[in-house]
């Protein structure tokens, strides 16, 4: 089933993030957690795909595994370090398994890596657009409420978001924010500039001290200072953590449907239980119009 579709009749859509793992002999293991988590129901679930362009052959077997459980598959698909043959390849690969849904990403530049003078995908729209004249795929893409680290400013970030959107990209899916004012902020201003697709939020729930760093390193987010004071207090207390991070994402999400945000998109982070938890917290809304 197409996305656009799910997110279609504007009710209160869930979904989950996985990834593939690193060596071929785990993907069992993320097959049981697709399994654990599939038993949520999620509107959806999407598939990462490897840094730099790596391990295709990972998503799509998870994706696969997304399928065969009931559950409809976003396979993400980067294009900075690959070339044009082999993006043919993937995704004449998803058509052939019947997978409908991709997310169009640039990637992130590796380090050292030199742009080639005759580069094919310099940006996400690149790949868009290659993605449609390929076959009839719904294509989704990232955004970012806090700008994305390589913008020089907000505007500049939205009217390439917009490009990427005219060149038919179907629904948005952000990256995780802690603060649902800059999200808030950023979807009125995406409406102002005429981008009117779905905005799914992208919420990561906090389960240990070391994740935040990390998260926070990778994605340029800022943390509210109420969030502050739960890892300071509960930081080295790690099933204290795992339970504080659990209702923050779930009180982050209501905050969000009760502003008029009906769209979510939890980062699991491979994790069922803390999937299934929130997913819990959340079950008359869920339910509710
Ligand atoms: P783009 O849309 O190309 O934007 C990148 C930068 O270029 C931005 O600063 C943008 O403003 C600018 N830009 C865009 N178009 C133009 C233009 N025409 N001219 C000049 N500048 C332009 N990475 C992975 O490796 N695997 C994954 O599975 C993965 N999944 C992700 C899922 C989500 C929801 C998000 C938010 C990110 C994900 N990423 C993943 C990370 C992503 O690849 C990086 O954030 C990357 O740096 C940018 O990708 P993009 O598709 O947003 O790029």
């Amino acid at each position: 089933m197409k996305i656009s579709q799910i997110l279609k009749d504007n009710k209160v859509t869930v979904s989950f993030e996985v990834f593939p793992p690193k060596q071929w002999d785990k993907i069992n293991d993320t097959k049981i957690t697709v399994q654990e988590m599939s038993k949520a129901n999620p509107s959806f679930m999407s598939v990462t795909y490897g840094a730099a362009g790596t391990r295709a052959g990972f998503t799509q077997e998870i994706a696969n595994e997304v399928k065969s459980n009931g559950i409809t598959p976003l396979s993400h698909l980067t294009c900075l370090t690959s070339t044009r043959d082999k993006i043919h390849s993937v995704v004449n690969e998803l058509k052939e398994n019947n997978i409908d849904n991709i997310l169009a990403l640039r990637g992130d530049i590796p380090e050292g890596f030199e742009f080639p003078d005759n580069m094919y995908f310099e940006h996400a729209y690149q790949l868009v657009n290659e993605i449609k004249a390929i076959g009839d795929f719904c294509v989704g893409a990232a955004c970012y409420p806090e700008v994305h680290p390589e913008s020089k400013n907000r505007i500049e970030d939205i009217e390439y978001l917009k490009q990427k959107v005219d060149c038919g990209v179907e629904f948005l899916t952000s990256q995780m924010f802690f603060d649902n004012d800059k999200f808030l902020n950023f979807y009125e201003m995406c409406r102002i500039k005429g981008i009117n697709v779905p905005i799914i939020a992208g919420i990561m729930p906090i389960t240990n001290a070391k994740q935040i760093k990390r998260s926070i390193e990778l994605s340029n987010c800022s943390v509210p200072k109420k969030f502050h004071k739960i890892m300071e207090r509960f930081g080295d207390d790690p099933d204290s953590m795992k339970q504080a991070g659990i209702i923050y994402a779930t009180e982050q999400i209501i905050d969000l449907m009760a502003n008029g945000i009906n769209n979510i998109h939890i980062y699991t982070m491979n994790k069922p239980d803390v999937a299934l938890s929130i997913m819990n917290g959340l079950s008359h809304i869920i339910d509710s119009k």
